[in-house]
């Protein structure tokens, strides 16, 4: 949906572009929680992808992409009218320790842009993300470079495309600035959307700082704008946090289905919306190990896969801390946390039900389930591929199984699970067409595999941009076949078994 703002705009995208009709709802908070700032501007910005659907949100014309003013003002060389850029502060524990003060150190916020399509407030809040220093920069340059923020704007809007809630990118523009990471690479700038950016670190922040004013302002300022039908509680500071915890829970059991890891889960990059946020060294789970490591920086495997639904609780207790002054009893911390764990347990068994395929639950699902796991870890299956090649298997023939088990170095381990799985769909008389059709659409055929993105990657760098389009447009629609595609659903080539991810970015 495409409003133009006015006739001029019609005819004219870098008019547009300039009148994006602004708001500044986070600024409403008192100046202690930001500092104004501009951003500093990059020479010779070019774009690299933008997101027409993530455009659509906030009625952007696709037709502006290539414009001066779209191509400026998302790099942070060109101001819209109404804006008025910010950094805001908040502060975090990382790897489990408490880190002091953080803040947007290379993120800068535009204001907000009206979106009617979202959940109230109905707008999205608009970041340059990489666009120069900050007072909370610290020892950064307020940079990102081309890889990590291709990867930011590519993982966003595929995780949007499995339905799972995240921030969105609306697009990523490129300079031939170079700056120094473990060799000079060239910067870019990704802008990001998200209904609020606020974190559970930016609760600790003033709780840390013994400022219970700031923390009573910033949780009226969340509950008021962001989960209003709270208000009304009798203790609404609890209900926010019992709310935070479930959708913690929710977003979380959602990356485990699909095999998303995060790579940083620390406070200050966990949404107070339960938004996936802060894309950084994550992956998709090929070779399935439930201890794999995504994040080469993580040594001790504190963000694993099977570590992150307790780090997401570990991280709702912090945020429970810091909330502790408004709430009033640790009882009633404890109570709004209580939540997380059967909240969890309860997404994750329905979306694992889902994965199989199966309609209904009967006792023994939780041990065909942990056998299913047993075996892809004894095998080191790939996890997408299993999941998608099973909505194939026939009910009544083995021998079409082909594909499957294929996929498994322990052949016998997967013919004893798959008669039990066998079993258990005769048990409910599933059919073969009615469940490939919903396992199709719940089992991700495309997922951002490192190795894709690093192909992507590697073709920006030398100025084609192509693929980062073509993967855009492949993840967008995970769930559907796109034969033309085939190879990008494949197993990962030889040479992706060596690539790293770091914190580096
Ligand atoms: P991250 O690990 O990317 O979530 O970043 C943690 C903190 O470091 C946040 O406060 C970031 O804003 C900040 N940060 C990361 N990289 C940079 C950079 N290149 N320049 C300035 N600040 C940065
Ligand atoms: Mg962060």
């Amino acid at each position: 949906m495409t409003v133009p703002i006015d006739s001029a705009t019609v005819t004219d995208p870098d008019a547009a572009v300039d009148r994006l009709p602004f708001g500044q709802a986070f600024a409403a908070l008192p100046p202690a929680f930001f500092t104004r700032l501009q951003p500093t501007p990059l020479p010779a910005p070019y774009l690299i992808c933008a997101s027409a659907a993530a455009a659509a949100l906030v009625s952007v014309d696709p037709a502006a992409f290539s414009s001066a003013a779209f191509i400026e003002t998302f790099t942070g060389n060109r101001i819209p009218t109404a804006a008025q850029p910010l950094a805001a502060v908040y502060s975090g524990h990382q790897f489990g320790v408490w880190a002091g003060q953080l803040g947007d150190g290379r993120a800068i916020l535009l204001g907000d842009l009206p979106a009617p399509s979202t959940p109230a407030p109905h707008v999205l809040e608009v970041q340059l993300k990489g666009a120069g220093a900050t007072p909370y920069s610290r020892m950064g340059d307020g940079r990102a470079v081309l890889r990590s923020s291709i990867r930011e704007f590519l993982c966003s809007e595929a995780m949007a495309g499995l339905g799972i809630p995240t921030s969105r990118a609306l697009c990523v523009t490129g300079s031939d600035q170079l700056v120094m990471r473990e060799t000079p690479e060239t910067t870019a700038v990704a802008t990001r959307m998200a209904p609020s950016f606020i974190r559970f670190g930016s609760f600790e922040h003033w709780y840390y700082n013994d400022r219970p004013q700031e923390l009573r302002l910033l949780a009226d300022h969340v509950i008021d704008r962001l989960y209003p039908q709270l208000r009304n509680n009798a203790n609404p500071y609890q209900a926010l946090l019992a709310e935070v915890a479930r959708r913690t829970a929710d977003m979380i059991a959602q990356w485990q289905a699909v095999g998303f890891m995060h790579g940083v889960m620390n406070t200050d990059n966990m949404s107070i919306l339960g938004l996936t946020l802060d894309y950084g060294p994550f992956g998709f789970m090929e070779a399935f190990d439930a201890r794999h490591i995504c994040n080469h920086t993580d040594q001790g495997g504190r963000y694993s896969y099977a570590m992150q639904p307790q780090i997401g609780q570990w991280n709702c207790f912090a945020l429970g801390q810091a909330l502790l002054p408004l709430i009033g009893e640790v009882e009633d911390v404890q109570e709004a946390l209580a939540g997380y764990q059967p909240h969890f347990k309860a997404r994750m068994d329905a979306l694992l039900h889902a994965k199989l395929g199966l309609a209904t639950t009967a006792d023994g699902d939780s041990a065909l389930i942990d056998a299913m796991f047993a075996a892809l870890q004894a095998s080191h299956v790939d996890f997408t591929l299993f999941f998608r090649r099973l909505g194939n298997l026939r009910r009544d023939d083995p021998l079409q199984d082909a594909p499957l088990r294929d996929l498994f170095i322990d052949r016998t381990a997967f013919d004893a699970w798959a008669v039990q799985y066998r079993a258990r769909l005769l048990q409910e008389d599933s059919s073969d067409l009615v469940r490939k059709l919903a396992m199709d659409a719940t089992n991700p055929k495309y997922v951002l595999r490192n190795y894709l993105a690093q192909v992507a990657i590697e073709k920006a760098q030398n100025k084609d941009f192509t693929e980062v389009a073509r993967l855009l447009a492949i993840l967008e629609k995970p769930f559907d076949e796109q034969p033309e595609h085939e190879p990008y659903a494949g197993l990962p080539p030889d040479w992706a078994s060596h690539l790293e991810v770091s914190c580096s970015s």
